[in-house]
C-alpha cells in the first residue's frame, strides 16, 4: 500500500472496535444530565429575527385632540404612548 493513511479514520474504527459505537440516544443520559439542545437554524434565526424587527403603524388618538401615527416595532403594539402635545399617556 502506497498511498497516504488516514490516521484519523484509522483511530475512529478502533475505536468502535475497542468500544461499540452505541449512541447516547439508545444508551441514555446519566442522571442529571439534560439531553443536547438542537441547535436551531439559520433559517429559523432569520425569521425570529424578522419577526421581532417588524415595525407596525399605529393611529394614536388622544383625549386632547391631537391624533398621530407611529412607527413602533410589533413589540410594542398594544404599549401606552404618551401624546407629543399634551404629554397624556393614551391607550
Ligand atoms: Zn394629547
Amino acid at each position: 500500500m502506497t498511498g497516504k493513511m488516514n490516521w484519523g479514520s484509522v483511530r475512529d474504527r478502533d475505536r468502535i472496535a475497542r468500544q461499540g459505537a452505541d449512541s447516547v440516544a439508545d444508551v441514555g443520559l446519566a442522571g442529571g444530565m439534560a439531553p443536547p439542545k438542537k441547535r436551531p437554524g439559520k433559517a429559523a434565526l432569520r425569521a425570529d429575527l424578522a419577526a421581532a424587527q417588524a415595525k407596525i403603524t399605529r393611529t394614536i388618538k388622544c383625549v386632547c385632540g391631537h391624533e398621530g401615527t407611529a412607527i413602533v416595532p410589533a413589540s410594542k403594539a398594544r404599549a401606552r404612548l404618551r401624546c407629543s402635545r399634551c404629554g397624556e399617556v393614551t391607550t
